[in-house]
């Protein structure tokens, strides 16, 4: 083993950006080794159907009510066999590796993990998981809520974000912001003191605000005017569907109070930018992280944290990062969806943009045994990019591990934990 992923392996993991459901959750899905590597929305499932796959034959193969897992096997072998390089697919072998010691992805070795990970699903095998095999430090999740999740595990492993998306993209129900702030909204007034409850309320108990509005609208962002706001915010009150442009402008004036008052309680605000997930809708002109330029420009007191460094428009955020100083970048999900690329973005970035604002992972799942082969998937390729660099004479080892050390822990820790 290399000095360097020597280093990178034993350094605990602060992850940024997981939507893990709860021990409890998890332990009622009750998932067989199929559901644990592939099920729950796992993005490997959406290189399988651009591979071919239909949903019916997914649907067949996901299915944890047939315990024939050999049968399940067969039905997607073939469209595995397409995806097997990609970065999707190297996160469900390291997970079957790293979590349950299936060194080749096949019929006759899932059955035969299926019985060992069976005596897996206990209380406590969920934390385990993520922070004993997973060696992470604490992971972040955004469980799409406002606040913490019900079953928000009060261990301080387990963080949550604050999810605006709802309100970010205009569709928000404001009855039940009007119920969760305690604020009747029927003015532009009562809706800007909704908003600074929500983020002042949850403040405390929140690592972040979190926003995925990418998916429903443009990114762009332009200061509103105050009366269009208003007319937008009647127009809701009165049932009337908003179009897209009013979508926007009740959005982005939403967006900004939310980014003011984030700013007041050193709350950094995550926003999606770049690739969807999925299949079958890819709006690439919304997805640009430099559509944001105006917001970014307009709160300067915002720590704005760009994920997925905005793949594959990547190279605008080396741009945007080394101008603002309050942009933060972070490689959550990034190294999954592309290794290359990302290993590309990190060597440039190394060359060009303070290190300190750029953050090394979140797998960007459901499930804990897929998180842990993500953050196995991270630490190799990180270990590479290092590698590469120190090959090249352009850094020193001990340069390369400080380096690491900074994108794994470090400026996660000055960033989030530090309020
Ligand atoms: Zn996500």
């Amino acid at each position: 083993m290399s000095a360097i992923l020597d280093v990178v392996m034993h350094q605990p993991l602060v992850d940024t950006h997981e939507h893990l459901i709860s021990e409890s959750a998890y332990l009622q899905l009750n998932p067989d080794i199929i559901t644990a590597l592939f099920g729950q929305h796992a993005y490997i499932q959406h290189d399988m159907v651009s591979a071919g796959c239909n949903y019916d034959t997914l649907a067949a193969f996901l299915d944890h009510a047939n315990p024939d897992i050999a049968q399940r096997w067969r039905l997607i072998d073939p469209y595995w066999q397409q995806c097997a390089h990609t970065g999707y697919a190297e996160g469900v072998r390291l997970a079957a590796a790293h979590v349950y010691q299936i060194d080749h992805l096949s019929a006759e070795h899932l059955v035969a993990a299926e019985a060992r990970h069976r005596t897996t699903l206990v209380r406590g095998e969920h934390h385990r998981m993520l922070h004993h095999i997973g060696n992470l430090h604490s992971v972040q999740i955004d469980a799409f809520t406002w606040g913490l999740p019900h079953e928000a595990d009060p261990s301080p492993f387990y963080r949550y974000d604050l999810n605006v998306h709802t309100i970010a993209d205009g569709s928000v129900d404001l009855d039940a912001l009007s119920r969760a702030t305690g604020i009747q909204i029927e003015s532009l007034n009562h809706y800007a003191a909704a908003l600074v409850h929500l983020v002042r309320h949850h403040a405390p108990a929140v690592v972040a605000i979190k926003s995925q509005h990418a998916y429903t609208r443009t990114l762009e962002w332009q200061a509103p005017d105050r009366d269009d706001v208003a007319m937008v915010l009647q127009k809701k009150l009165w049932g009337v569907p908003l179009l897209a442009r009013d979508a926007c402008i009740i959005g982005d004036w939403a967006i900004g109070i939310i980014a003011e008052t984030a700013a007041a309680h050193q709350l950094p605000f995550k926003i999606h930018t770049g690739h969807h997930a999925g299949n079958g809708t890819m709006p690439m002109h919304w997805i640009r992280p430099s559509l944001l330029d105006g917001l970014i420009k307009a709160y300067p007191n915002t720590q704005f944290v760009l994920m997925h460094i905005g793949y594959p428009y990547h190279d605008e955020l080396l741009s945007l990062a080394k101008h603002f100083r309050n942009v933060y970048v972070d490689l959550c999900w990034a190294w999954s969806m592309n290794p290359r690329a990302s290993s590309d973005f990190v060597r440039q970035w190394i060359h060009s943009v303070p290190i300190n604002k750029l953050l090394g992972f979140g797998g960007d799942a459901f499930l804990p045994a897929q998180a842990v082969g993500f953050a196995q998937q991270s630490r190799i390729w990180l270990a590479r990019t290092l590698n590469a660099e120190v090959n090249d004479d352009m850094l020193t080892i001990p340069q390369a591990t400080h380096i690491a050390k900074q994108l794994m822990y470090d400026n996660q820790m000055a960033l989030f934990y530090q309020r």
